[in-house]
């Protein structure tokens, strides 16, 4: 028995024999054509070849999870018409006499190259949708059949290295139990075609899965991301009894999406989602999101080489408070530094810059910065549920500071009559140990709290978050976090403003129950979550989840906590 960790990609688990996915290497050399027209005519009929594939798989997409995963292939037929990735082909061609196949490689390649160089999980991950396409057009001009699923013929677990959107769809459905890929991330295209799909999966495992032999048995648990290969007939027992429990409440999770999360004693929390630009606004309402509890505004920032203006912001801010109506929506300000860097902006070297100038330490130094941000903020309020907080916030000093900014941007709007929103909720991320050990002090200066346990476990725990070796120290289960999380919800509460948590622990299944006992208002999550985060709620009451949370508060360690919650609350026990 071997039991490999991989990124928990799509949740429910799945126990059969193992299937690997591998390709034929696209193989061609670079040559000099003799008549440079006659081979961009070839490039373009390959091109209309590729587009009428794309509209066939598009729509067994369609059929088989919903238009959402279908748009994945309306956007790779985009990508055959993008003018510059056609004119960086056609000059190659045409100009320099390069074949093809190696004008679209090298073409592709470069843009490949930057989307996966930018520092947003997002973007990189689009990286293999262009390479998808640019694969699928080498195929036609190198006329290789795409299939290399030929030998799959029973039900199976599949392993690859990495699946491009189209292997996906082209994978027959009825034989596929589940996914492991050795690469990729949690946003790439294969973990959200397989959560569309309600396949389990798991990504980003490593190249070991690569060693495992065809028909191995395996258990591939896509809420934990773990995958147990040759099992003991005992953990098959145990995991498909699980995998009973996993089916019945993922697919009430998924019927009841839309539907409020009320315990079974009739408290409700606010369901919301955090998204980082329009196309994650419509994400999260099909999700079953109630609002927004997170927008992080470093897209606006980061994919781009200049700072965006004060009108292109507002532009941005009001399409996606358009998509949520009367919905609330938190913007939080801006947030780089850290690991986040402008390629534009020259922010200083520092030997610890997660401990340095970041978030609303920076905005305070550089009102040049904020104040068209918070002018885009008020004005984009007006007559929407908008609400705005501040990142990192330490001190109380800090708040004060940055509320009088935003008052002063108030003033001038109203000076120069332009609409603004009248009353909008001010509220600050608790993401730094000070500030939740303050939380008495700054819940006077505030209308609501959203917990960070991204960087408050970081924080507290002295464990990089982007570090893998300090991984299991830097994790919100901690209980040291959580006694945090406690304190700051008593202390607000005790001044009657409300709570959130938007950091992943907020859509972990086992964290629910504890969250959800130690008095949480508002759960905001990735858009996925949704569904399944609802159902755990509803099958509680809210003295049940208080006792898991008294009881878990008062264990040693992560894995303690999660077994407390595996034993206590079986319907959070998915991975
Ligand atoms: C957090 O720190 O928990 C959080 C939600 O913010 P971010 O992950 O963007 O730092
Ligand atoms: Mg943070």
């Amino acid at each position: 028995m071997k039991t490999l960790q991989g990124i928990a990609a799509s949740p429910g688990i799945a126990i059969g024999p193992a299937f690997r996915f591998q390709k034929t290497d696209l193989r061609f050399e670079c040559y000099a054509v003799q008549d440079p027209s006659a081979e961009w005519a070839r490039f373009q009929t390959a091109l209309e070849t590729a587009s009428a594939q794309l509209a066939d798989v598009c729509a067994q997409a369609e059929a088989e999870s919903g238009a959402d995963d279908a748009a994945i292939f309306q956007a790779h037929a985009l990508m055959l018409d993008d003018p510059e990735l056609l004119d960086a082909v056609r000059t190659a061609i045409e100009e320099q006499c390069v074949n093809a196949e190696s004008a679209l490689n090298d073409a592709a390649g470069t843009y490949i190259q930057l989307l996966e160089s930018l520092d947003d999980e997002y973007l990189s991950a689009r990286a293999a949708d262009v390479r998808d396409v640019a694969d699928r057009v080498l195929r036609i001009l190198l006329g290789v059949a795409e299939s290399p699923t030929a030998n799959l013929t029973t039900p199976s677990v599949i392993l690859a290295r990495d699946l491009t959107p189209s292997d996906t769809v082209l994978l027959d459905k009825s034989l596929v139990l589940g996914f492991c890929t050795a690469e990729g991330g949690p946003t790439a295209h294969t973990a959200i075609l397989a959560r569309g799909l309600g396949l389990p999966a798991i990504v980003g495992i490593g190249p070991d899965i690569l060693e495992v032999e065809d028909h191995t048995t395996l258990i591939l648990d896509g809420g934990s991301g773990t995958l147990v290969a040759e099992p003991d007939d005992k953990t098959v027992a145990m995991y498909r009894g699980r995998q009973a429990v996993a089916t019945t409440v993922l697919a009430q999770a998924r019927e009841q999406a839309h539907e409020p999360a009320i315990t079974r004693d009739g408290h409700r929390v606010e369901i919301v989602a955090n998204i980082g630009n329009v196309e994650g606004a419509r994400a999260a309402l099909d999700a079953g999101a109630e609002g927004v509890g997170l927008l992080r505004t470093e897209f606006l920032y980061l994919e781009r080489d200049h700072l965006p203006d004060e009108e292109e912001q507002y532009q941005t801010y009001r399409a996606i408070l358009y998509e949520f109506g009367d919905r609330p929506v938190i913007l939080r300000t801006l947030d780089i530094g850290g690991d986040k860097e402008l390629s534009y902006f020259d922010l200083p070297k520092e030997m610890n810059p997660f401990l340095g100038l970041r978030a609303i330490r920076l905005c305070l130094t550089q009102p040049n910065i904020f104040k068209p941000q918070l002018r885009a903020v008020l004005r984009a309020g007006a007559g929407r549920n908008l609400k705005v907080m501040f990142p990192m916030v330490a001190t109380v000093a800090e708040v004060r500071a940055a509320r009088s900014l935003l008052e002063e941007c108030r003033a001038e709007l109203l000076a120069e009559g332009q609409p603004i929103a009248e009353e909008m909720e001010i509220g600050i991320m608790v993401e730094i140990p000070s500030a939740a050990l303050m939380a008495d002090r700054l819940a006077v200066e505030v209308d609501f709290f959203s917990i960070g346990t991204n960087d408050l476990s970081q924080y507290t725990m002295a464990a990089d978050r982007v570090n893998a070796a300090v991984a299991p120290l830097a994790n919100g289960f901690q209980p040291a976090v959580l006694r945090l999380v406690r304190q700051v919800i008593t202390a607000a509460h005790a001044q009657g403003k409300w709570v959130g948590l938007c950091g992943e622990l907020a859509g972990e299944p086992l964290a629910a129950p504890i969250l959800l006992g130690l008095g949480l208002d508002e759960f905001s999550m990735n858009p996925p979550a949704i569904p399944l985060i609802k159902q755990i709620i509803r099958a509680l009451t809210l003295d049940q989840a208080r006792a898991v949370a008294q009881a878990a508060l008062e264990l040693d360690s992560p894995d303690a906590v999660q077994a407390l919650v595996r034993e206590r609350v079986p319907a959070a026990d998915l991975g």
